[in-house]
């Protein structure tokens, strides 16, 4: 494993995206994720992705495939990383021990680190002991084996022999020069008694052997920067450049989790939203382009810079998700009319409707696009295209397949069934014929045609409905409807 921490700054950079495999991918993890991914593409760099799974009591191999099946959903693919390799792999925590042993012994070797033999039942005296002391104070490992040169065949942890004077300072790409007094740290542990690292180990001798030049994350990893600053020198390695970005809030105020609502990506997959929107959103999320809302991959890549990322803390907003979300939807250049009929064809599908005729779906897309906030929305309103009979709303038909219906709804399937040409024009005719001579107005037609037809009191244009619905289904219906209509005069003279 090399160390190749050499790019020019903006130039080919190595960045990563490291999860732990403990649920869901998060939609503040798949910001920060994002983030990394588009500087790596900017830059004609590398995106890295490094499973963090030092966590073993928390850390499933189902949640590792649905965070790599999120990774893929949203596009965000990797250059190195579970799957695809690389060459400076494992790229998985649990799998790089001997690694960090490797580091850990370079640090003792050169008197930076050291072995601790304090049991845990012995630090939880120190700890109640100032408690009764001082109820308000931290409790930091005071430096016990810091001297004792405890053999390598002791049951220890290896702590760090951490600087306790002086003054850090680094530049911020986002907040700008963060400066924290050594006084804060302690000997945090490098190495548990199993030989698993502690998080701030692990991260930091990965970023060194994979090379990583930018260190993208959210801002509460800032309390960790220090430390790892500090471990960067004492392995004289130079340290990457730093990014924090703000966090993501829910509408209280509280960090953003399940409780608020939909956080977790396969949640907006299943919930119809396009990846490309997710994304969209993510990136306005703490980062501005001028007035510019909606974006597409490219226009992400092209414009990300991170001097116009924000620091103040930003509250998800779902109505925005959404409303980016069918703009994505509409826009053809955003998705293209072959990915959205997949898509209808996929999200129908999981509404049981599999048997879909191409040409009536490629006909009635373009009525209800416009409309449809997520594919889950589009297929709810393509629903009757696809059935024998539609799925009637009871209050609907309650209120418009009603006796005084029904010689309309014969007339209309009469006129359907007679139309010459079978025509959007030819259909709006016909029908504009028969109300003037019949001194009707559309309207007293349209809502009682329009249940029989689609089960509903919302639909497209009754006309571009009956035409895309195919002339004998039509006629169905509304002849179908009026003798619902009928059986509701007969059960209402039965009733007085
Ligand atoms: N595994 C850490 C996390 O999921 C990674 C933090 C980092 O990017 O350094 O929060």
């Amino acid at each position: 494993m090399s160390s190749t921490n050499n790019a020019s700054p903006g130039k080919g950079e190595r960045v990563r995206f490291a999860p732990s495999p403990t649920g869901y991918l998060h939609i503040g993890g798949v910001r920060t994720a994002l983030f990394n991914w588009l500087w790596a593409r900017k830059t004609g760099g590398t995106f890295i992705l490094r499973i963090e799974d030092t966590d073993q009591e928390r850390s499933t191999e189902e949640s590792r495939k649905v965070i790599l099946d999120s990774m893929k959903w949203l596009g965000l693919l990797w250059d190195e990383g579970p799957e695809v390799g690389g060459d400076h792999g494992p790229y998985t925590q649990m799998e790089r021990l001997a690694l960090y042993r490797e580091y850990a012994d370079k640090l003792i070797a050169a008197g930076k680190a050291y072995r601790c033999t304090c049991t845990k039942a012995q630090l939880d005296v120190q700890r109640e002991e100032l408690k009764a002391k001082d109820p308000k104070a931290t409790f930091r490992y005071p430096g016990t084996c810091r001297d004792a040169n405890h053999p390598a065949d002791s049951v220890h942890v290896v702590r760090f022999k951490t600087p306790t004077h002086g003054v850090l300072t680094y530049h911020d790409m986002v907040f700008g020069k963060v400066s924290t007094p050594n006084a804060a740290q302690y000997d945090f542990v490098l190495l548990r008694t199993d030989g698993i690292p502690l998080y701030n180990f692990g991260a930091v001798v990965d970023d060194i052997t994979m090379g990583i030049t930018l260190v993208a994350r959210g801002r509460d990893h800032m309390v960790n920067t220090p430390p790892q600053i500090m471990l960067y020198e004492a392995l004289g390695a130079k340290p990457p450049r730093f990014a924090h970005l703000p966090m993501m809030l829910a509408a209280s105020g509280e960090k953003l989790s399940k409780r608020h609502g939909a956080v977790s990506v396969e949640e907006y997959q299943k919930g119809g939203y396009t990846p490309t929107a997710l994304l969209n959103y993510l990136v306005r999320f703490g980062w501005s382009h001028g007035d510019q809302e909606v974006f597409s991959l490219d226009e992400m890549v092209e414009a990300f810079d991170w001097e116009h990322c924000n620091k103040a803390d930003g509250k998800f907003d779902p109505k925005k998700l959404l409303a980016i979300n069918q703009e994505h939807l509409k826009q053809e250049r955003l998705t293209p009319s072959a990915d959205y009929e997949t898509n209808a064809r996929w999200f129908l599908a999981a509404r049981g409707l599999t048997d879909i005729d191409t040409e009536r779906l490629q006909a009635a897309i373009p009525l209800v696009r416009p409309k449809a906030r997520t594919y889950v929305e589009l297929a709810d309103l393509l629903d009757f295209f696809f059935r024998d009979e539609p799925v009637f709303d009871d209050k609907a038909a309650a209120k418009f397949l009603v006796a005084e219906n029904v010689e309309r709804l014969r007339a209309a399937a009469d006129l359907v069934e007679t139309c010459e040409a079978w025509t959007l024009e030819a259909i709006t005719a016909a029908f504009n014929a028969w109300l003037a001579e019949q001194k009707l107005e559309i309207k007293d037609v349209a809502q009682p045609a329009r249940v029989a037809l689609t089960g509903r009191t919302a639909s497209p244009g009754i006309y571009e409905t009956i035409h895309v619905l195919g002339r004998e289904p039509s006629v169905k219906r509304l002849r179908s409807g009026a003798a619902r209509a009928g059986r509701d005069g007969a059960a209402r003279a039965e009733r007085a």
